[in-house]
């Protein structure tokens, strides 16, 4: 193996950047030329490279988003996107593509593998919401992150009896509202995975409370409940005479000097990634469990559910009231 590679693709997420450096220095110790593809798909598609060398991977272990840049590509998912960027891939001699994102990401480069080019994931994405690993570069570092503003918001919350209904990212997924809400002491958490009614879940949780002398509440909602949370607060303070407001923590989550887990688990998995490579193993993906670090078939890993943590969520239900 000659050239490889190496792109940022879908949400950034802090600790890109540092498997970025961990794929490119590997790769450089290992006599390999790396090309940086800019803004996803769409570099890959135009030829948008940069030559990386061991030092223009320096200073960025500590910085969240990407250096790289990301975007979303509509013409990437395209067979004549795909076809120009296979045409690319070839005129620039690129024998292998690590891919860090999620999800959407990875259907690319399962795409790009089948059609001829070898390609590795890595899983980056704040929502945690990749199957096959029970945690992604990012992740640790939002979820901190929401933990920080939460309780910054509680300071306020405390001194005026109220209550703070907080919407967190996840897409999809309640990973970072549930983990986030237990962290952080919720009342109520409320996530997409497990069916709820305000009445039950929130309004009568809180009036139970109230009757302990409970005063302030934190309500978190995660963003994929699809929930008007300025609405929610609204309608809270009508029922228990709480005065209520919402907070939508926004790309707020996203940015920030990732946390020691995610640099070091974003190291081990883009040395990972890169071993693969080198041995000829493509369409796979690099994934954590249990921190440990291994892969998968990119089209299995696509086809894993993942659940919630029922123990958890009960753990939650239990101890916050
Ligand atoms: P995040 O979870 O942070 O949003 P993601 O990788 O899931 O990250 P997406 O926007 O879903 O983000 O996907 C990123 C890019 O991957 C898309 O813009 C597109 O170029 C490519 N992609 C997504 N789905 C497919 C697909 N089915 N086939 C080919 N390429 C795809």
């Amino acid at each position: 193996m000659k050239t490889i590679a190496v792109l940022t693709s879908g949400g950034d997420a802090p600790g890109m950047n540092a498997a970025v450096r961990a794929v490119v220095r590997t790769a450089c110790e290992n006599g390999i030329k790396v090309l940086g593809v800019v803004r996803g798909y769409n570099g890959l598609i135009n030829g948008d490279f940069i030559e990386m060398d061991l030092r223009s991977v320096s200073d960025i272990i500590n910085r969240g988003g990407t250096i790289l840049y990301s975007a979303r590509s509509a013409e990437f998912a395209t067979e004549e996107g795909m076809r120009k960027a296979v045409r690319t891939c070839r005129e620039y001699g690129i024998e292998g593509v690590v891919v860090i994102g999620g999800d959407g990401s990875f259907r690319g480069a399962r795409d790009l593998s089948e059609r001829g080019i070898p390609c590795v994931g890595i899983p980056g994405t704040i929502d945690n919401d990749i199957a096959c690993c029970d945690y992604t570069i990012g992740y640790d570092t939002c979820l901190n992150t929401i933990m920080e503003m939460v309780d910054r918001i509680r300071d306020t919350t405390e001194s005026h009896d109220r209550c703070s209904v907080i919407e967190v990212m996840g897409r999809r997924a309640g990973f970072l509202a549930l983990n986030s809400g237990i962290a952080c002491g919720a009342t109520a958490i409320l996530i997409p995975e497990i069916p709820f009614e305000i009445e039950k879940h929130v309004i009568e949780r809180m009036k139970r409370t109230q009757r302990t002398d409970k005063k302030h509440f934190i309500i978190i909602v995660a963003e994929g409940v699809g929930l008007d949370v300025k609405q929610l607060a609204a309608e809270i303070q009508s029922k228990t005479g709480v005065e209520s407001r919402a907070t939508i923590l926004g790309h707020t989550q996203r940015g920030g000097y990732p946390t020691a887990k995610d640099r070091v688990m974003a190291t081990r998995m883009g040395n990972y990634a890169v071993k693969l490579l080198m041995n000829d193993i493509g369409n796979r993906v690099v994934a954590a469990q249990k921190e440990e670090v291994l892969d998968f078939d990119i089209f299995e890993a696509l086809n894993m559910k993942k659940s919630v943590d029922m123990e958890l969520y009960n753990v939650a239900h239990e101890v916050s009231i």
